[in-house]
């Protein structure tokens, strides 16, 4: 097949761990290479954020496409909005030359409305996952929420206007059943990991042996629960907790969440055994993973996360929140401990008991290392989703509604 990918905002070649580049942009990039190398031809497209980008660039068997939308430099996810119109014509226009994709497969909203339009022009069936929805994120941050107005209406049309919705795990099933979404167009289909990179045994960063090492992963923003694992830390007494992710090491000074995360650390008298390590690049973190004795993910909520999927398939048991697709990756009792978000209390105690017994640490993480690598290699996960392709290949749009863009505005 065909493959267009539209992800506007998350390019597979940027650099993960800053505020706008995380799961997503890993996500398509492990995707397209992993269905590139079963045979299909795949295209990314994503928006030009800097004038010095050629328009095609060749990736790991697949080719990124830059699309002249808006300024060429980079701009918040948030401000995009205002730029899917011309995404869409020039997506469309490229798609009148040689190459018409079979299926189109956007990635988070905005790139489902530029998926939408362009692939309305050429009769080509749309696959939308949204990996993070607005109603959770208004939920959850309220007035420091900076979605474009009208996010969660456009949500709600693109469920019914798309030929099927990829979801990632069961609590988004529901939140899109509560929206309107109807199940019959759903497929669930999860995130994966690359088994290759993350695997058991290779080397490690160097640590010290006599204290146990949390580690905690992802750009730095409060959604994440940092600050209660820090409040966790007390409860956890000689542990050392180690946090990547953010800007790089150099600049975490200049950062006000990293600055806000030390002042804590501060606060409950654990800076000692606090360090921020910046961020890391993604070929060498499984050398953190593996420095670690469990990971600690304690986000308010999580459209998917990969990084309890990434710390359990290098063999690193997952002390987690119940949220999002942590209630499927991490089986609670036998991979890792789920425990309520925002609680500090209950996560002190669950990591305390992991790391004070020995025998459970390392059956879980056995037990991690299998799941991961059974359930979520990049191999599984894209045959599964090249098989939802095959059931859309050739049908059409629905008809019955109109481009959503127009329909909500
Ligand atoms: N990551 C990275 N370097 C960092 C911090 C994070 O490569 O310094 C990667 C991490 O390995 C994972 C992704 O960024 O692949 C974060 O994905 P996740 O789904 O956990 O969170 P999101 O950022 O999508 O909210």
């Amino acid at each position: 097949m065909r493959i267009a990918m539209i992800s506007e905002h998350a390019s597979p070649l940027s650099a993960l761990g800053g505020v706008d580049a995380g799961g997503q942009n890993a996500h398509v990039a492990e995707l397209s290479a992993a269905l590139a190398e079963q045979g299909h031809e795949v295209r990314v497209y994503t928006r030009r954020d800097d004038p010095d980008l050629p328009v095609v660039v060749a990736a790991n068997g697949f080719e990124v496409v830059h699309v002249p939308a808006g300024p060429a430099r980079t701009l918040a996810k948030d401000d995009l909005l205002p730029f899917m119109g011309d995404f869409a014509e020039w997506t469309a226009a490229d798609w009148r030359g040689t190459w018409l994709p079979d299926v189109v497969h956007a990635h988070f909203w905005m790139s489902g409305l530029a998926a939408v339009t362009a692939a309305r022009r050429h009769d080509v069936p749309v696959l939308l996952t949204y990996h993070a929805l607005g109603s959770v994120k208004r939920r959850h941050q309220g007035a420091n929420d900076t979605s474009p107005q009208h996010r969660v209406a456009y949500e709600r049309q693109l469920g019914r206007v798309a030929d099927r919705v990829v979801v990632q795990c069961q609590d988004e099933i529901r939140e899109l059943i509560a929206m309107g979404v109807p199940r019959s167009s759903m497929a669930l289909v999860p995130s994966g990991v690359n088994t290759t990179l993350f695997r058991p045994g290779g080397p490690a960063e160097p640590r010290d042996p006599a204290r146990p090492r949390i580690l905690t992963v992802g750009r730095l923003v409060e959604r994440k629960g940092y600050e209660d694992v820090v409040r966790a830390l007390p409860a956890v007494p000689g542990a050392e907790l180690v946090v990547v992710g953010g800007p790089p090491e150099g600049r975490l000074d200049d950062h006000p969440y990293a600055r806000r995360l030390r002042a804590l650390a501060e606060e409950c008298g654990v800076a000692g055994r606090v360090r921020l390590a910046g961020a890391v690049p993604t070929g060498d973190m499984p050398r953190w993973y593996r420095s670690a004795d469990v990971l600690a993910a304690a986000p308010w909520y999580e459209p998917f996360g990969l990084t309890p999927l990434e710390a359990m398939a290098c063999g690193v048991p997952v002390v987690g929140t119940a949220v999002g697709g942590l209630t499927d990756t991490v089986v609670d009792g036998v991979t890792g401990d789920l425990v309520p978000p925002r609680d500090p209390r209950n996560l002190g105690t669950a990591l305390r008991r992991l790391l004070g017994d020995d025998l459970r640490r390392v059956s879980y993480a056995a037990a991690a290392a299998d799941r991961a690598a059974h359930s979520y290699s990049w191999r599984r996960v894209a045959a599964r989703l090249a098989a939802v392709y095959a059931t859309v290949a050739g049908r059409t749009l629905s008809t019955t509604t109109d481009s959503p863009r127009e329909a909500v505005v």
